[in-house]
C-alpha cells in the first residue's frame, strides 16, 4: 500500500536530518518544501521572487504558490510508492489543500497516511537554529554545536563550502517560531482528532531520535 508520511515539528527540531535518513532507507522521494521554494529563488523564477519576500521575513509563502509546486512534485512517478513530505502542510488551510490533492491524484486507491509529530523541548532549538550550516550542493545538513563538519567550513560528504541560510538568524528564527505556533501547531490536533497522527520524543541524540521513528514508520 502506498505510504504518505508526513511531518510537524517546529523549526530545528530535527525533521530534516531524519527524514533524509528516512528516504534513503525506505527508497521514498524526499519532498521539503523549504528545499524546494530555496531551489525556486536561486533559479530566480517568478515564484521563487515571490517567495523570497516572505521567506526572508519568516513567514509563510502564500498557500496557492506552495499548492502549485506541491501538486507538481507529488504527481511524479516516483511518488507512487509513497513519500516523505517533510515542511508540508503548514497551516490547516494547507492541510485541506493536500487532502485533496492526494485524492485527485490517488482516486479511489487505498493508502497508509501518517502524520508524524516530533515532540520537543522548544528552548534549545533557536541555539541550534544559528549553528545551523548545510551544504548548497548534497543539501547534507550540519550543526556546530553537535554535529560539526570534520574540516571547518567544508561537507565531509561532497567537499563543498557549507554555508548558512539567510533565515537562520536569531531574529528571523524567532518570526518562524511565532508563525509556527500560530500556524503550524493546531494541525497537531487536526490530524488526532482524525486518527493519523504518530508523536515521538525528538529529544536526544540523532540515533535515538532515528530508532523512535522507525518504530513508528514501521508499526
Ligand atoms: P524550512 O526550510 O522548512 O525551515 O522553511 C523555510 C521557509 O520556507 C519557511 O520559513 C517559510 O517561509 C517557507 N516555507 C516552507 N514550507 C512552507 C509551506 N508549507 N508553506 C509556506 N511557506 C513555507
Amino acid at each position: 500500500m502506498k505510504k504518505e508520511l508526513i511531518f510537524l515539528g517546529p523549526p530545528a527540531c530535527g525533521k530534516g536530518t531524519q527524514t533524509t535518513m528516512l528516504a534513503e532507507h525506505l527508497k521514498f522521494p524526499h519532498i521539503d518544501t523549504g528545499s524546494l521554494l530555496r531551489a525556486e529563488i536561486s533559479a530566480g523564477t517568478e515564484a521563487g521572487k515571490e517567495a523570497k519576500l516572505y521567506i526572508d521575513e519568516g513567514h509563510l509563502v502564500p498557500v496557492q504558490l506552495v499548492a502549485r509546486i506541491i501538486k507538481n512534485r507529488l504527481s511524479q512517478d516516483d511518488c507512487k510508492n509513497g513519500y516523505i513530505l517533510d515542511g508540508y502542510p503548514r497551516s490547516l488551510e494547507q492541510a485541506d489543500a493536500l487532502t485533496k490533492m492526494n485524492d485527485e491524484i490517488n482516486g479511489n486507491e487505498e493508502v497508509d497516511f501518517r502524520a508524524i509529530y516530533f515532540d520537543i523541548d522548544t528552548e534549545v532549538l533557536i541555539e541550534r537554529i544559528v549553528n545551523r550550516r548545510s551544504c548548497p550542493k548534497c543539501g547534507e545538513i550540519y550543526n556546530l554545536a553537535f554535529k560539526a563538519p570534520k574540516q571547518d567550513g567544508i561537507c565531509d560528504k561532497c567537499g563543498e563550502h557549507l554555508t548558512q541560510r539567510k533565515d537562520d538568524t536569531r531574529e528571523i528564527a524567532q518570526e518562524r517560531f511565532d508563525t509556527y505556533f500560530k500556524e503550524t501547531a493546531p494541525l497537531i490536533d487536526y490530524y488526532k482528532s482524525r486518527g493519523a497522527l504518530k508523536t515521538i520524543d525528538a529529544n536526544g541524540g540523532i540515533s535515538e531520535v532515528w530508532e523512535r521513528l522507525l518504530k513508528v514508520v514501521n508499526d
